[in-house]
């Protein structure tokens, strides 16, 4: 018998990783063996492990270490901000003063 293999199933991106980001926000399929872990920027072979080489992935501690700084980022364009009222334009008050002709009356 053949060893079983797996095929990249699209539906596997839509699943959440456990700080509630799609998979599809940091992995895409390459083809029917490889997933592309945009994060790290490496390929993922699925074709044994299926699934679960993409979450062995997502545990090893390279992907941790990219995904803290790379998706936090993402996350903060996604999430709504309050856009604090700092925007405002302050308009730069001239500090000069007008210049003082000292006359030396004689
Ligand atoms: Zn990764």
């Amino acid at each position: 018998m053949p060893p079983k293999s797996y095929k990249v199933i699209d539906t596997w991106f839509k699943k959440k990783d456990k700080n509630g980001h799609p998979y599809s926000e940091w992995c895409k399929k390459l083809n029917d063996e490889e997933i592309q872990c945009i994060v790290c920027n490496k390929k993922i072979a699925c074709i044994s492990k299926g699934w679960q080489a993409v979450t062995q992935h997502e545990n090893s501690s390279v992907h941790k270490e990219e995904a803290a700084v790379k998706l936090s980022k993402t996350q903060l364009l996604v999430s709504p901000r309050n856009i604090g009222v700092s925007c405002g334009i302050q308009s730069a008050v001239s500090l000069q003063e007008p210049k003082k002709s000292t006359v030396l009356d004689a």
